[in-house]
């Protein structure tokens, strides 16, 4: 790999009418896994379609290993380290899962049979399923159909991986094993993927951001995004009238952050309430 960061964007922005969807972001990342939390419509689908070069930013800079996907070579030599899953995959529905892969490898250039064959076996195999690739995507569950969709981004070692809510309709034993696989890629390559479920970054990303309407509220360590909200989590009998927010556990205890008030119980935070706490106080801000 060149010396570049796998990703580097500056002042980058992109509004739908007058809605700024990425908001003037500066931002670079290299090898690893990086998870990309926030509440629905901060961007997320917007900032990782225009870095896996599928949508043009209005403003500001974009780089992938140091090339620039504006222009038509350099984006091509991008294409051809990417992997991604797109939050709805378009599949061919009468394809068989196989068939679907494969023909996803001749477009990336996997030319050589046998190697092709190795390589589409390898990545159903990593997302589990073998015993069902020769049936077709119409005949398989949401969730299988998702996983198909990202064998075909696991496709030929990507160097960048943009993932789109990887997990979703994903059963528990699927997670662990897509954490698995997408742990070992993140040893030599970038993984950015996008989720709604704290537990999953704080299970096996290196790095997290928080993305609320298309700015970046929190990028560090997932641990760091807990430790934000050291001595403002605190548990109650009836939600706090003076938290910022409060809800209610598993456990039936009321579980608040904000300030607590003197006396409180004060508790050790969770990646869950440091989201919580960036993401709430930000919306009070604005
Ligand atoms: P997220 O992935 O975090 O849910 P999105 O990137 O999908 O957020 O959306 C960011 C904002 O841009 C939202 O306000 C959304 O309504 C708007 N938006 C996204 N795509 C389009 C589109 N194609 N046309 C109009 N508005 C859009």
């Amino acid at each position: 790999m060149s010396g570049a960061p796998a990703i580097e964007v500056t002042s980058l922005s992109k509004r739908y009418g007058a809605t700024p969807a990425v908001d003037d972001l500066d931002w670079s990342g290299g090898r690893g896994v990086i998870g990309l939390l926030g509440p629905n419509g901060a961007g997320k689908s917007t900032l990782l379609r225009m870095l896996a070069t599928v949508l043009a930013q209005d403003s500001g800079a974009i780089r992938v290993f140091g090339l620039d996907p504006a222009v038509a070579d350099e984006r091509l030599a991008i294409r051809r380290r990417l992997g991604y899953l797109p939050q709805e995959a378009g599949l061919y529905r009468n394809f068989s899962a196989y068939d679907l892969v494969d023909y996803v490898a001749v477009l990336k250039e996997i030319t050589d049979r046998s190697a092709r064959r190795d390589e589409v076996r390898r990545v159903l195999g990593d997302v589990g399923m073998t015993d069902d690739m020769h049936r077709r995507i119409r005949t398989l569950s949401g969730g299988m159909q998702r996983r198909v969709a990202l064998a075909a981004a696991l496709l030929g070692h990507p160097d960048l991986l943009v993932l789109d809510e990887p997990s979703a309709g994903l059963d528990p034993d699927q997670r662990l094993r897509m954490r698995g696989v997408l742990s070992e890629v993140g040893q030599r390559a970038t993984v950015l993927l996008s989720t709604h479920q704290t537990d999953e970054v704080a299970a096996f990303c290196q790095r997290v951001l928080v993305l609320d309407r298309g700015r970046l509220l929190f990028d560090g360590a997932p641990r760091d995004l807990a430790r934000r909200a050291t001595d403002r989590v605190w548990v109650s009998d009836v939600p706090d009238a003076g938290a910022l927010r409060s809800w209610v556990t598993g456990d039936g205890d009321i579980r608040n952050i904000g300030t607590p008030p003197p006396g409180a119980t004060v508790v050790e935070p969770t990646l869950d309430d440091g989201y919580l706490l960036v993401a709430t106080e930000d919306g009070v801000r604005a």
